[in-house]
């Protein structure tokens, strides 16, 4: 338990240094943005100017997506919690996944039938299941399979209590691949933030510290389990919607959904 007081800690304060840093640069990104986006209007389409200006608004692009995931990450985005069909979410990125995925990994998709409603922001859900694939993915350069499950469960230490309270009903969201696997001392820092293994400018090291966080404040927990040589399974447990809170209403505050 020490152990997750002091990661709580780590990513206290790496978010809140990470969000300042993340909005900063987020304003000054919109300006150059901005500049690029009307300097470019002004030339013809297949000049040189045009080329080398497209390239630099790429640039900017990529660095909004970075500082987004940075804001994410400290959350200092508002989320929108509702209750939420992880299936659905699912079914509403799978274009996008359909695009993250080569075609040398087959794609597997098994979703459980009556799964009930999680109490979760859908954007942030799908940012769950981008970070978990791009990781799978990134695992199998020789190609593999990917396979997303959701299903119902039973596990303890959901609402962040310890691993000793007894088990409740829960949804589980798995996402599991036939790559590299990680050994033990990998495994051991996974959630770390800024822990990466990939090169220089192809891993954060945010990925699943992100993931982490959001699980966690949906009352969640994640679940790794990996294999040198055989592959790694990821598994993000949700509580389910209390039915407590399902009627309780909510017109004397509207809009307190948010959290801070
Ligand atoms: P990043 O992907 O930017 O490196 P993450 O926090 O998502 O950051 O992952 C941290 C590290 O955990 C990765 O660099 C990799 O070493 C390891 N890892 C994560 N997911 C997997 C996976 N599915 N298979 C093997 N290793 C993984």
């Amino acid at each position: 338990l020490d152990e997750q007081v002091l990661q709580a800690q780590k990513l206290e304060a790496v978010g809140r240094l990470a969000g300042g840093i993340a909005h900063d640069f987020n304003n000054l990104l919109t300006v150059m943005a901005s500049y690029a986006g009307m300097a470019r209007e002004g030339l013809a389409p297949d000049s040189p100017e045009a080329h080398d200006l497209d390239e630099v608004l790429k640039a900017i692009d990529r660095a909004t997506a970075l500082t987004r995931q940075l804001l994410t990450f400290s959350r200092q985005r508002l989320s929108d919690v509702q209750p939420l069909d992880l299936n659905g979410v699912v079914r509403n990125t799978d274009s996008m996944l359909a695009r993250l995925i080569p075609s040398n990994v087959e794609r597997r998709i098994e979703l459980a039938t009556d799964l009930p409603p999680i109490e979760a922001d859908a954007t942030q859900m799908e940012q769950v299941l981008v970070n978990l694939v791009v990781n799978a993915v990134d695992a199998m350069p020789d190609g593999g399979r990917l396979t997303i499950r959701t299903s119902r469960s039973r596990l303890s230490g959901l609402h962040g209590a310890d691993s000793t309270a007894p088990a409740e009903d829960c949804v589980c969201l798995e996402v599991s691949d036939t790559g590299v696997g990680m050994d033990a001392a990998t495994l051991a820092r996974v959630f770390d933030p800024f822990f990466t293994t990939k090169p220089l400018g192809k891993g954060t090291g945010l990925g699943l510290a992100t993931v982490h966080g959001i699980a966690q404040a949906a009352g969640g927990r994640i679940v790794p389990q990996s294999e040198p040589g055989k592959g790694t399974a990821m598994r993000v447990y949700f509580p389910l919607v209390r039915p407590a809170q399902e009627a309780e209403p909510d017109s004397a505050n509207p809009g307190s959904s948010s959290r801070a």
